[in-house]
């Protein structure tokens, strides 16, 4: 089998911390995609303690003692979710003025992914 499986799509999901319980009580409801973009945040939350980590829309960096106010995460679309790697992005104040839309164009762009790959996420409000 040489079929190349591997595919580049990706779900692109915003939390914002205000919408936190929502997405905490999906997770409890047993929402795969909850846990993983929860799980995604809370990685970049333990990195950053080892790291500085800049902002997914812009250079500036974010400082350990900052919570961020909301992530963009891209979970790959494949046949196992387990085998997923979500990977989640932290958004600085300056830039979580902006709407859902630039937020997740501005994230894509940054990270080099091809805007006609990425799908927007089902949105958890
Ligand atoms: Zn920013």
């Amino acid at each position: 089998m040489t079929t190349n499986e591997d595919s580049e799509d990706f779900r692109v999901y915003l939390m914002r911390r205000q919408h936190q319980k929502k997405w905490l009580a999906e997770a409890n409801g047993g929402s795969e995609i909850a846990k993983l973009v929860l799980w995604a945040a809370s990685n970049w939350m333990k990195d950053m303690t080892t790291e500085h980590s800049a902002c997914s829309c812009c250079d500036r960096l974010l400082s350990p003692g900052d919570v961020p106010n909301a992530f963009v995460v891209l979970i790959p679309t494949v046949r196992d979710p387990e085998k997923a790697k979500a990977k989640a992005g932290a958004i600085c104040p300056e830039c979580n003025a902006h709407d859902d839309r630039w937020l997740i164009d501005q994230a894509i762009n940054r990270q080099g992914l091809s805007p006609a790959a990425a799908r927007p996420g089902d949105q958890i409000h």
